[in-house]
């Protein structure tokens, strides 16, 4: 049997993660199959040892299940352990798991490697304080930015971020009006998922030149995310959607199960150039 890799969330049909698996192991030469698992909202940790009982070698983890999967695997990278949330479940031979975060490293290698944002003296507005905002935290403090807020609807989850990590600010987003400009604006709120809109954002929020940047995205005859559109009615310098960190923070969870690093740049384009639904 090939070795067996799965993406757990719930919902899950929407997921590209299957698709990108196979183009990496296409590319790559490895022998794996990459499946989609609807996983039990009551039941987490039954899917996990569901699955390593069927030989399973490795698993991605999303919406609503990487603070559980946190909860569930002792054994943690430090970066998983500093966001409090794991997208990345390592099978080993003998069933010990060990947990990751791939999420804050896909982030900055689309910003920097993909699109060349710099940010030397910035000031960063991250919105949100879910299981991804907690991911980009830890990696965002890696650069020389300037400054970094978190706004989140729930004030509270957005002060648990800032006592975690000394550098950061923290508000709610109706807070937003009393800050000064941002040069960078990371959507890390799953708002978009649903099409609610985001409150309203104060149009001085996004500096001169700035950019914004939505982990969602969506293909591309569907119009863009409300975040996306807020930022070019706001003269945003560039609007970027969340698909190339999608593909990033895959090829970093496929390079720590395989040791093999895909080629990100060809599948990121296919898939920009596919127009059916995600
Ligand atoms: P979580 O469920 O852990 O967190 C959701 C966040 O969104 C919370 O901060 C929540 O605020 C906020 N939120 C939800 N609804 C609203 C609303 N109507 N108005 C304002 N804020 C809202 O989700 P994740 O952090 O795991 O994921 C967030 C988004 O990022 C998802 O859309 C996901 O698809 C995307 N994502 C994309 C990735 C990529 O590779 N491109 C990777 C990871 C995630 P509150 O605390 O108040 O509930």
């Amino acid at each position: 049997m090939l070795d067996q890799y799965a993406v757990i969330g719930n919902p899950i049909a929407h997921s590209l993660s299957p698709r990108i698996h196979a183009t990496f192991a296409h590319q790559t030469h490895q022998a794996l199959e990459y499946g989609a698992i609807l996983g039990n909202l009551d039941d987490f940790a039954g899917d996990v040892r569901g699955f390593i009982a069927m030989g399973g070698r490795g698993l991605n983890v999303t919406v609503p299940f990487k603070e559980q999967a946190w909860q569930l695997l002792a054994d943690r990278s430090p970066r998983a352990e500093l966001a409090g949330a794991i997208n990345t479940l390592i099978i080993h031979d003998d069933g010990r798991l060990h947990g990751d975060n791939t999420d804050g490293i896909g982030f900055m290698r689309d910003l920097i490697d993909n699109h060349g944002f710099q940010f030397t003296n910035r000031r960063v507005l991250l919105l949100g304080a879910g299981g991804a905002a907690r991911g980009l935290v830890p990696a965002l403090l890696t650069s020389d930015l300037a400054h970094l807020t978190v706004a989140n609807r729930t004030v509270a989850r957005a002060q648990q971020l800032a006592e975690t990590h000394a550098a950061v600010d923290a508000c709610a987003l109706t807070e937003l009006t009393a800050l000064q400009p941002f040069d960078l604006i990371i959507n890390a709120t799953s708002s978009g998922l649903t099409d609610q809109h985001l409150p309203s954002l104060p149009a001085h929020c996004l500096a001169a030149g700035g950019w914004v940047y939505d982990l969602i995205y969506r293909p591309a005859h569907l119009p863009a995310t409300p975040f996306c559109r807020w930022g070019t009615a706001h003269g945003a310098a560039r609007v970027l959607d969340g698909l190339g960190m999608l593909v990033e923070q895959a090829a970093e969870a496929f390079w720590l199960w395989r040791g093999v690093r895909p080629n990100t740049a060809p599948v990121i384009a296919a898939l920009r150039d596919q127009n059916d639904a995600v």
